[in-house]
């Protein structure tokens, strides 16, 4: 058995868990899995078939750092143009913004809240 490399406290477990990137399913492969910690490990050749599925459904590096900006009395946040077609926003829609905790946002189109 393998001790678990960042905690050291237990044997890490065969499991099969869901993989899963911004909300978007990714698969089910065999983890190591940490009971202690909850580290998961994915095999390498596992990670590979993750990559190709995300980019398949249009997910990778959609992720990218933007600075908060000021226009007028407001905050600005520009979202890259590759995200903003990925998510459907364009200029003009009419957004909700609402807090999710103290550190993340949700924008979400007004038209699709109840
Ligand atoms: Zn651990």
């Amino acid at each position: 058995m393998v001790k678990c490399p960042v905690c050291g406290r237990a044997n890490l477990r065969r499991e099969r868990r869901h993989a899963e990137q911004d909300g978007f399913e990714l698969g089910i492969y065999v983890a190591e899995v940490c009971p202690t910690c909850g580290e998961v490990f994915w095999m390498e050749r596992d990670v590979t078939k993750m990559e190709m599925k995300a980019k398949q459904i249009g997910i990778w590096g959609l992720e990218q750092r933007t600075r908060v900006a000021t226009v007028g009395n407001s905050l600005a946040v520009r979202i890259p143009k590759r995200l903003a077609r990925f998510l459907g926003l364009r200029h003009g829609l009419e957004v909700t913004l609402h807090p999710l905790g103290k550190d993340k946002l949700i924008i979400e189109e007004a038209t699709k809240r109840g």
